[in-house]
């Protein structure tokens, strides 16, 4: 078993918490009144930590890349000005050294660093020794190995403040988001690391205005600690990210609507809840027990395909059975996109479970007929073998 991290919950940060952790501020830093103007709008709101991006990783070459290291006083003066600590992008250890000299409070690692391991243990040899938090978004790619094994780089450095940020994940083709979020991995992470501080950033989730409000409510319903949101004084002439961010007053108003749920005790639950969970138990080991029937019934069906050599993918039956659980599940009121994935998971399992029903043994010197099964029990290592000789 792997040793458990030693990561500071948000209550020993020594940063005042009100409602929860907020990082709020432009996407970038532009000029020093620029930095400045938005500090001091957002004192007026519930803020703990003040944003802003120095150095900015673009897709293409040619787009503003950030005013660079002339931009960190500006960014900490700003944050003195305002009452709040800073935080900037690092990809580098020349950022760090950089932020370090300039008396940047939080440091953050981007989602594109987070992808390469190299830059991360770049980013962890520079801290070494540094009591500096650290905010570490998720890999591009939705792969939550990547994500805790860059935790597990900055916290061997040596640093116990961390913050995991979910920004959804890098997609190709249209969205309704710029990155899509996949919640079932940040909730796998506070499974694995319950005392890990995770944050959602809904700006780089949904890249435009209009969704913020929702993602980042379903981020307070997943009991996330706080969020990190992108504002600027006017944003649509910002020099990146124009239509993702928020007016100060926007940002203040959003933060007012928002409904901050807390984790219940499961002994306060209400009596009808603790039924209900009741049932859901019960009607969950139906499913196991139909679940493990339906599974039955495929392999039956495999030995059939395999004695008459028939292909374990059937398009036609599948469409078919794809069209109606899909029907039946719009009248029962159920999400197209969820019955979907079920059964594309269930199909997949399926198909992995006659792959792996055995070839019978035919006999000595039998022909197989045409269309007929391969029946050759040696099959399988015959084939691998053509690619195991030199
Ligand atoms: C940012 O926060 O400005 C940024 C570039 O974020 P990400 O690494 O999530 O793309
Ligand atoms: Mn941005």
């Amino acid at each position: 078993m792997k040793p458990k991290l030693a990561v500071a919950p948000l209550s020993q940060w020594n940063v005042p918490l009100r409602e929860k952790f907020f990082v709020a501020g432009p996407c970038s830093v532009e000029s020093k009144d620029q930095i400045l103007q938005v500090a001091l709008h957002l004192s007026a709101y519930d803020v703990t930590v003040l944003r802003g991006g120095i150095w900015k990783p673009r897709t293409h070459p040619g787009s503003f890349e950030g005013v660079g290291a002339k931009g960190l006083p500006w960014l900490k003066n700003a944050g003195l000005a305002a009452g709040l600590p800073v935080t900037t992008e690092t990809a580098t250890a020349h950022h760090v050294e950089q932020c370090l000299k300039a008396g940047i409070d939080i440091l953050w690692i981007g989602a594109r660093t987070t992808t390469n391991p190299f830059a991360v243990q770049e980013i962890a040899e520079a801290v070494k020794g540094v009591d500096i938090p650290i905010m570490i978004k998720n890999p591009m790619n939705a792969d939550l190995e990547l994500w805790i094994g860059a935790i597990e780089r900055i916290s061997n450095a040596g640093i116990t403040k961390i913050i995991a940020v979910h920004r959804g994940f890098s997609t190709y083709g249209h969205s309704a988001y710029r990155n899509p979020p996949v919640w079932r991995i940040p909730i796998e992470l506070r499974r694995r690391m319950p005392h890990l501080p995770l944050i959602c950033d809904p700006s780089h989730i949904c890249g435009s205005r209009k969704r913020i409000p929702t993602v980042a409510q379903e981020a307070l319903d997943f009991l996330f600690d706080g969020l990190m949101i992108e504002v600027h004084c006017a944003p649509d002439n910002a020099l990146s990210d124009a239509s993702q961010q928020l007016t100060p007053k926007q940002y203040g108003r959003l933060l007012g609507r928002l409904r901050y749920p807390c984790g219940a005790d499961p002994n306060l639950l209400s009596p009808a809840v603790q039924v209900l969970r009741k049932e859901i138990d019960a009607i969950d080991d139906d499913l196991i027990a139909l679940l493990a029937r339906r599974m039955e019934c495929v392999e039956q069906i495999g030995l059939w395909k395999r004695d008459h050599n028939v292909s374990l993918f059937q398009l036609e039956r599948w469409e078919q059975v794809l069209h109606d659980r899909v029907q039946s599940s719009v009248q029962r009121h159920l999400s197209e996109s969820f019955v979907r994935d079920l059964f594309e998971h269930i199909h997949e399992e399926a198909l992995s479970l006659q792959e792996k029903i055995p070839q019978a043994p035919l006999g000595g010197g039998q022909e197989r007929e045409p269309g007929v099964g391969f029946a050759d029990d040696g099959r399988e290592d015959e084939l691998n073998e053509l690619v195991s000789k030199n």
